[in-house]
This record gives structure tokens, sequence and C-alpha cells, in this order.
């Protein structure tokens, strides 16, 4: 038996990682078990590889339309095998930053598969580690759907895309118009490669603001990028034409669209229709630790069915898939497991996708609220008219506030514009705090910037009224 922790922590993703910081910069004596890699998904097969291959496809696409800013740079090409090589660089170096801190903070990191053997004692290969408290933080991997065919090589998912020299292709079917699906899709149709995008609901991004869906459709579609609703993909078969080497067999993805059976060949797959709990295996049935669909419920405080077994991130049930959503139950656990209070408010959660112009959303949609029985005022500016925009040549996109009718508070915000990635943080400020639309109307806001069409959806919502100063174009 190796020595007693405060705290044994499994997974050392942005939940885990976060979560075992915290707990030593307390005081605890902490571990950390991590079967892979120490970053997790985010840092290893998700926002940061495929943020960095985002930037990589926004400076190629910048490069190729700088010739209307009267600058001029000759044959533009790509080096697929240099991007995938500068995303390792960056994974490294962010890494390496992690692993820093653990050694700094004295915690011990476990190189392993954890399974939680009671409620006090971890296993991993022949040793087992006695422990006050267990965190789960194993978080997820990517959902393969019973559809024949997945299994054919040249069908991929996410952490093909982004490991090791990634996946070169001329021609790529994405199942799923998620978040993942449509940020590949924007990689992939800027180095070139012909793609479609085949999503089962009656619009992508399913859960964002439906101008949102209906905007970015139409912004993929005028870019070439055929995108497919309301179908349902039914199987993928081998072709006889061959791709890249003649060893390697194309593919045909069949699919149901308006009643009527529609095929697409291609090269590549991309199968991105949501991700599973890594959950399978990490204790006996015998603990009865309580899970549905490999989720697991937590109260408040994030604790399991079994006291002293808490659980964050992507493994939690009804929980937000996100990094930043990982991190920040990571503290609120951490604090509430160790007496103190929970710091992060966690209602309000910020969502971004790194389209090109990108996407981000905070608190509730017109929609939505109408759902809940509530009354709102939507303000919207057209980023058309917003001199930044105009300036910088970018796509169509908009800003939307959505107020309480009657107090005027901000409900929720969904931006989709240039830095929209950005300047989220600062609405949901607005939305966390309870900010009225006359408080969010005196922030005076620099100009030229994408930030000014805050001011004009405010403008908007209140029909003119609130601004004292006339706006500027
Ligand atoms: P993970 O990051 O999955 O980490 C869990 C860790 O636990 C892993 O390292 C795993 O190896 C380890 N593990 C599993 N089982 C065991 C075991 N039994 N013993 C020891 N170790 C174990 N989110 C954002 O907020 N922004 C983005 O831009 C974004 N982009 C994404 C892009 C892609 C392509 C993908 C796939 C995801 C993206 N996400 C993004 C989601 C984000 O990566 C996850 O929400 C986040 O990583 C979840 O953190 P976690 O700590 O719960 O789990």
């Amino acid at each position: 038996m190796g020595e007693r922790y405060e705290l044994i922590v499994l997974g050392a993703g942005p939940g885990g990682y976060v979560a075992a910081i915290k707990a030593a910069q307390m005081g605890h004596r902490v571990a950390v078990v991590e079967s892979r890699d120490v970053g997790g998904t985010c840092l290893n097969r998700g926002c940061i590889p495929t943020k960095t291959l985002v930037h990589a496809a926004e400076v190629l696409e910048e490069i190729r339309s700088c010739e209307k800013l009267g600058i001029h740079v000759g044959q533009v090409s790509y080096d697929f095998a240099g991007m995938h090589e500068r995303k390792a660089e960056v994974v490294e170096q962010l890494r390496g930053g992690i692993e820093g801190l653990f050694k700094a903070y004295k915690i011990d990191l476990i190189r392993g598969c954890g399974i939680i053997l009671d409620s006090n004692r971890i296993q991993v290969g022949d040793q087992a580690y006695e422990t006050d408290r267990i965190l789960i933080a194993t978080g997820s991997k990517p959902a393969m759907p019973p559809i024949p065919g997945l299994t054919l090589p040249g069908v991929v998912t996410s952490d093909e895309m982004l490991e090791g020299k990634g996946v070169y292709c001329k021609k790529l079917v994405i199942i799923g118009g998620g978040v993942i699906g449509v940020e590949f899709a924007t990689i992939y149709h800027a180095l070139g490669c012909e793609v479609t995008i085949i999503e089962a609901l009656d619009r992508i991004l399913p859960t964002l603001d439906r101008e949102v869906s209906q905007n970015l459709t139409m912004i993929l579609k005028k870019r070439g990028i055929k995108v497919y609703t309301g179908a349902r993909v039914d199987r993928v078969e081998h072709t006889d034409q061959s791709v890249q080497t003649a060893q390697e067999k194309g593919l045909a993805v069949y699919f149901m669209s308006k009643e009527k059976e529609q095929c697409v060949e291609t090269e590549r797959v991309l199968v991105s229709i949501g991700r599973r709990a890594n959950t399978e295996g990490i204790c006996p049935p015998s603990l009865n630790l309580q899970m549905q669909r490999g989720m697991i419920p937590v109260d408040d405080s994030f604790e399991t069915c079994i006291k002293v077994i808490y659980a964050i991130g992507d493994i939690v049930l009804g929980g937000i898939q996100l990094a930043h959503v990982a991190s920040a139950q990571a503290v609120n656990a951490v604090c509430s497991m160790f007496g103190e209070r929970a710091p992060m408010n966690l209602s309000c959660i910020p969502s971004c996708i790194y389209t090109n112009p990108e996407i981000a959303a905070v608190g509730m949609t017109a929609d939505e609220a109408k759902m809940r029985g509530i009354r709102t005022i939507t303000g919207k500016a057209i980023m058309s008219s917003n001199g930044k925009t105009v300036i910088e040549m970018a796509d169509r996109g908009f800003v939307k506030l959505v107020f309480e009718e009657e107090s005027k508070v901000l409900l929720g915000a969904v931006l989709m514009c240039s830095r929209a990635t950005d300047m989220i943080t600062g609405l949901s400020d607005g939305v966390a705090g309870k900010l009225t639309m006359s408080q969010l109307a005196a922030t005076v806001r620099p100009h030229p910037t994408f930030s000014e069409a805050i001011g004009e959806a405010i403008e908007d919502a209140d029909g003119g009224a609130i601004h004292a100063a006339p706006r500027r174009k």
C-alpha cells in the first residue's frame, strides 16, 4: 500500500488537473492518476489542437484575401505536416506547463488506469493507494452510432483527426453538424478540401439560437460546403475508387434526405455525433456507483451517491461538455469537499464556436425564455454596418441581446462575428450580474471595435430611446 492522500483525482483533463492544483494550493496532499497524457481531451485531442489548426486556416484565408487590401503575396500554399508539427509544439508547451505546476505544488502524478476499489482506495496497476476522498474526472470519448460501415478504414473520429500527423484528405464527409463538426468543416474547407456535412436534425448547431444556424448554413453553403439537414446516414460502404494509395479504397456515404436515398463519395468520413462518458470499468459493480447511460449523477457539491466520491466534467449527468465547465466544477467541488464556499457561478456558462465568423452565446435565447413563460425584448445589430467589420472584410453576422421585458435585465446574448469568443465574457458578466439595459448602455465602447455592435443592439432593444449620444458608423 502506498502513502495516504487527502484527495486522489482520476483523470488529468481540465477538470482533474484544475481540481488537483486547487486542492494542493489549499494545502492538501493530492495525487492525480492519468492513463494517457496530462491535459486530457481538451489539451491533447480537443480544444487546443483544433484551435491551433483553426488559427492556421484563418491565417491562410486572410493571406488569400489580402489582394483586396493591396497586399500581393504571390502563390500561397500550405504544408499539412507543418501545421500538425505546430499543433504538437503548442500542445507540448502547454502540457509542460501543467506538469510543471504539478511539481511546484508537490502533486503526485501516477501514470496508469485507475480503478476505484472502494470509497478510500484506488488501484493503479499492481499498486493500491489510500485516500480520504476521490474525484472522478475521467472525461469522455467520441461516440460511435451503430451505423453499418463505421468500422471501415477511412472512417475516423476527432481523435484521429487531431492526434499525431492528422488526417489529410481532399474529400471529407462529416456526420454530425454540431460544434466539432462545423469547426472541422471550417478547417478542412480552408485547406481546399471538398466538405459535406450531414446532420440528422433540422439544422446545424441545433442547441443554439435558430438564426445562428441559418446564417452559418448560408455562409458555409456560399463557400461551397454542402450541408444536408434532416438527413439520416443509413450506411457507409467502400467504393471501387482508390484514394491516396492504390490500397486505400474510397468511401460512399448513403443517407436519407427529403425521403430520397442520396450518396456522397468521399475519401474520409468524420463521425462527430457526440461524446460518451469514460466510466466503463472505473469501479466494480459491487460499489453501486449510480450511473445513467454511463453518466454520473451528482449533488450541488459534486458528490456522487457514495459519500466522499465526487465527479466533475464531461462524465457528469446533465452537465455541459466544455473545458471551462469542467474547470469551474473542479474549483467548486474541491472547495465544497474541504468545507469552503464554492466560488464559481455555474448558472451562467458561455459557449464558443470557432468557425469563421466566430459564434458565442450565453444565457437564454428568446425561444427558451418563451418556453419558460418569460416575456422578453430582443435587440439586434447587424455586423455589416459595423466599421471594424467593414475594415476587416468580415462575413455576415450579428449581435443579439435578450432582455426580460419588465425589469430590462439581460437574460442572454448571442454573437456571430469576429472576436465573438472574446466579447462574450463581458456579456456573461452582464447576465451573471443581472445588469439592466440602461446599465449596459452606460458603458462607453471604444471605436472602432466589433463590440460597438453591443451598444447598437441595446439601442435596438430600447427602440433608440436609451442612448444619449448618436451612434457612430
Ligand atoms: P477530459 O479532458 O476528457 O480528461 C479526462 C482524462 O481522464 C483523460 O486524460 C483520460 O485519459 C483520463 N482517464 C480516463 N479514464 C481514466 C482512468 N480510469 N484512470 C486514469 N485516467 C483516466 N471545450 C471547450 O470548452 N472549448 C473548446 O473549444 C472545445 N473544443 C473541443 C474540440 C474537440 C474536437 C473535442 C473532442 C472537445 C472539445 N471541447 C471543447 C470539450 C472539452 O475538451 C471537454 O469538455 C473537456 O476536455 C472535458 O474535461 P474533463 O476533465 O471532464 O475530461
